[in-house]
Parts: C-alpha cells; structure tokens; sequence
C-alpha cells in the first residue's frame, strides 16, 4: 500500500490543492466540504460535472478514519481508486469482481487504519460480516453515491440502497454525505427520509446548464438527420450519440462512419477491449463520436464534449438531462439534439407493458415516460420547463432552446383530432376491433389496401374525411394526442384506444394546439440561428 502524502486532519482548502491539485472550490463544494469534515450530515444535488466527488473525498482526508463511498458502479469505482492513487490518496474498492487474496488484503489495510477511502457496493453491505468488518477500522464519513436510487419513485431505483438507512443508527457519529444529480423535489424528500438525514444540510446547486443548447426533432428520416446535424453542424467535433439497442448503436455508427464521420460503437456487448478502445480514442483524440447506450458516459470525464445527440427517446426526463449533462462541461457552448417519432411513443409504451415489473412499477414508468414526451411536445422554453421539473425556479425564457431561437407555428389541429378520434371510435364500434396508428391513418385518407377492403374500412362514414393531410402529419398528431394522453396505444400492436380526455375535444369543448410539422422544412430541423 502506498504511504499517504496527506497531512492528518488536514485543511481543506490544503487538501485540496495539494492532493487534487484545484487552487479553489467550485459553487457549494467548499460549504459542503467544511460541513462535513467537522462531522454534519449533507444531502448535495449538484448536477453531472458540478463536481461532486470533491465534496466528500477532501473531508474524507481532513478527517481521521477511512472515508467509506457506497457507489453502485463497480467499474467506475476503479476508475475513481486509481485516479485517487495516482494523486497519492490511499484508495481502495471492495467487489465482488476481486479475488479472494485482494479482498483479504483490502480488509487488513482498513482495519489496520492504512486507507484514507474505501469504495463499496451498497449490496456488499447486506453480506455477512460487512458490517463487522466496518466496524473494525475507523470510519471517517460515509458518502452515499447517486443517492437517487434509494427512491422507489425515482428513475433508477435500486433495493439494495433501502439498507443504506441503517447506517445511522450503526454509527450515530459519523457524519454521512449523500449525492445525486438527479432529484425531483419529490425524490429529493424521498431519499432524505429513507436514508433518515432528518439532521441534514441540504445544499442545492442550480441545475441550469445555460451553455447547452437544446433541440428536439420530429423524426423523420433519422439516417439523414443524424448525419445532417453530425456532420453538417458538428463536423469535427467530439459527440455523443444515444440509442436504445445495441443494434442501433453499431448501425448508426455506420452510418455516421459511411458518412464521414469518426464514429465508434459502444455497448455492453462489445468484448472489453474494444469498449476500452472506444473509451480511450474518445477520450485522447479530437473529434471522436461514440454511439452508445446508455451505459456509456457514466464516469466519463470529457470537459470538450459539443454535442450529445438521442435518436430514441430517454424512459425519463432525469435520464434525459443526465446524458444531455454530458455535453459542454467546460463551459462552452455544445447541443443537446433529439429526434423522436411515433415509433419512439408506442416503443416504450411497449416496453413498459411487456417489461416485467408490477402494476405500481409500471405505472411510475408511464408517468416518467409521460413527462418525457411532454418535454418533446411542449411549445414553451424547454430550459424552463426542465428546470421547474427539477423544482428550479428560472425568470423567463432562456433563448437557448429551439423553442425560444425558433418559436414553432402552431397549428389547431382540434378538428383534425375529431376526424381521429372518431375514427378510432367508429372502427371500434362498427367493426369489434381496433387498430394501430397505420390502418387508422389508411382509412382517414382513403388509401385502398387488400385489408381495408376485405374489412370493407371504406363503408365507414370517415372513410377519406382526411385526406387534406400526409400521412407524416397523421403521424404527427397521434404522436401527440398520445404524448398528451388523450390516445393510449395499448399492447403487442401498438393499438389505439381514447382516453377520458378525448371526450372534451370530441364534444368542441376543448381544442388541440400542436405545433406545425416541420415536414415540409427539410434536414435536421435546424434552428438555422446556429
Ligand atoms: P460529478 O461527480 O458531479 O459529475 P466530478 O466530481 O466527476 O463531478 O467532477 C467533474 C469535473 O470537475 C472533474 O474533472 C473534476 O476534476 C473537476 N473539478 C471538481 N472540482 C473542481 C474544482 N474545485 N476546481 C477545478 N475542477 C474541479
Ligand atoms: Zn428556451
């Protein structure tokens, strides 16, 4: 084991300059510190990049014992030991993916009081013994990591952090620390009461990235659009781009390759050594674009980053501004583009219903995936509208969104709307069974088919009634009742029923205002005030 360089209880304004090499603290990181080294609990929301880790590390050093981080990434907390080890920081992690020897060796050094930190696993605490092993050494704080997990109502919940509560009753004098980036006011409560910080400081940074710009597209030709926002605003640059299967990673990278574009695929697939390649070709080269699921940016400390890009839709919006988090964290200005369709809405919806989960899990997915969708269809600021869901007041419209650089026409498209919603009704009633989007769409604009005629759709009394509009601005509008609830696309299918709230428009009480396709504005739907 490597010797400390830190001086025991330490200054953290020392601690930090001479272990982390940084000559300031950033935002609230020098309150939290200073609170937490002379023993107070905190609960920090601080957004990706703000600088989180910081806030537990340097009090971990000022005070004696071994700082003890629960963090449910095994593989990032490597990244984080090593990185520590190189600042001379006697770092260490627990894992299940270590041998037996390392694990023994691990063990010894803490009892033996030789580590300032030690990384953990929240699930390694409900094995036998762990406690008993904590309890052998010194335990300086405890910083629990991505705290947001601990809410069952979160985005990202996991049961293994609900132990996590016992820690203050274990070890009433040990200040705890817990961390996240993505709370809701809700999940913010939550988590400060399962965790029993009733005692807490709470330290909220503004979540506000006003360097991120953000777009978001109706899908239409998504190949095209990509490339067209890649290479055509981006060329060069280092980006981010998510997708939802593993599949679509590996295409859209080819895409993007075929196009020109230095583009790399990234999933958990992938054999480790070309995920590390990836990993470090983006990391050490210029204008680097990965196309990734989710897991990849996790721990992924690329300041440069100008875009990040979804070509499917996030389940939530804290997964949303997560990865969007990702882009500009040096401060200068970057984009957050996204395309989404129909075929996005009905995916997910899919997804939730066939996914395993019960009735209460499902529903929790609906909502978030509901807020989602409203964040695509809202006509107003979309910084504003992500900020009040994180509980943020902000004083006016940002003027860097498309919303804002590009107020979209709207289009009353309530009468439109009735033409649907009857439709479906009417297929329904008269034909004992309904449909997905498609036929519906055939039968508002009279397209003959093989199926339409053996069910004989053209005998309905709204046969034709739409054929004033595409089939893309069809398209656009079951999106949107769907997005707003007033259609449910239910099961295998994707089959269309109304809701409750399709009863008001049906009768002219209430009227839907969308806004206009950007059909007929060809490429990426550019904001054109690049
Ligand atoms: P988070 O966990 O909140 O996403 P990190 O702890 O990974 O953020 O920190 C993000 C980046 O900011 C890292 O590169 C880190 O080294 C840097 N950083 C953190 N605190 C400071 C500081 N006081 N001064 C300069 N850079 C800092
Ligand atoms: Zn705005």
């Amino acid at each position: 084991t490597a010797s400390s360089t830190i001086p025991p209880a330490g200054d953290p304004g020392r601690v930090l300059a001479e272990v982390f090499g940084f000559p300031s603290f950033r935002g609230d990181q020098e309150a939290i510190v200073r609170h937490v080294a002379s023993g107070g609990d905190a609960v920090v929301l601080m957004p990706t990049g703000g600088g989180k880790s910081i806030c537990y590390q340097v009090p971990a050093l000022c005070r004696e014992g071994t700082g003890v981080v629960l963090s449910p990434l095994v593989a990032l907390m490597h990244d984080q030991v090593a990185a520590l080890r190189l600042a001379g920081v006697r770092a260490a992690a627990l894992n299940s993916a270590m041998s037996f020897e390392e694990r023994v060796e691990v063990e010894r050094a803490y009892a033996a009081g030789e580590l300032d930190l030690l990384y953990l696993a929240p699930e390694r605490l409900s094995t036998p013994g762990a406690v008993e092993l904590l309890q052998r050494g010194r335990v300086a704080l405890f910083a629990i990591d991505e705290a947001h997990c601990v809410s069952q109502w979160g985005h990202d919940f996991r049961p293994d952090y609900l132990r996590l509560g016992a820690l203050a009753e274990l070890w009433p004098d040990v200040p705890r620390v817990a961390l996240t980036a993505t709370a809701t006011p809700a999940t913010h409560r939550e988590l400060t009461e399962r965790l029993h910080l009733d005692r807490a400081r709470h330290f909220v940074s503004s979540f506000d990235r006003p360097g991120i710009r953000y777009r978001i597209v109706p899908k239409t030709k998504v190949r095209d659009q990509l490339v067209a926002f890649v290479k055509g605003e981006h060329a060069g640059e280092a980006g981010i781009v998510y997708a939802l299967s593993r599949k679509k990673t590996e295409q859209a990278a080819a895409w993007l390759r075929e196009a020109g574009v230095d583009a790399v695929a990234y999933h958990a697939g992938l054999p480790a050594e070309q995920r590390l390649e990836a990993q470090t070709r983006f990391l050490r080269e210029d204008g680097v674009v990965v196309v990734a699921t989710i897991a990849f940016g996790m721990g992924i400390d690329k300041p440069d980053v100008r875009f990040v890009a979804h070509i499917d839709l996030p389940k939530s919006v804290e997964g949303y501004y997560q990865e969007t988090g990702r882009a500009g964290r040096d401060g200068a200005p970057a984009e957050a583009w996204m395309a989404y369709g129909l075929a996005d809405v009905v995916q997910q919806r899919q997804l939730i219903e066939t996914g395993d989960g019960d009735k209460a899990t499902r529903r929790n997915q609906l909502a978030h995936l509901n807020q989602m969708l409203q964040l695509c269809e809202i006509t107003s600021c979309r910084r504003q509208y992500l900020l009040s869901y994180f509980g943020e007041q902000s004083s006016g419209p940002c003027g860097n969104c498309d919303v804002c650089l590009d107020p979209p026409r709207l289009w009353d498209a309530t009468v439109p709307a009735q033409k649907l919603l009857s439709t479906v009704l009417r297929i329904g009633k008269e034909r004992g069974r309904t449909f997905a989007a498609g036929q519906h769409i055939d039968v508002l604009r009279g397209t003959e088919s093989d199926r339409s005629r053996a069910l004989r759709l053209d005998e309905l009394s709204t046969w034709g009634i739409g054929a004033d509009l595409s089939v893309a601005q069809w398209r656009g509008l079951v999106r949107h009742l769907l997005a707003v609830g007033v259609l449910e696309s239910r099961g295998e299918w994707g089959v269309l029923a109304p809701t409750e709230a399709a009863k008001p428009i049906l009768s002219g009480d209430e009227s839907v205002m969308m806004r206009e396709e950007v059909i007929a504005r060809r490429g990426t739907g550019s904001t054109g005030a690049k």
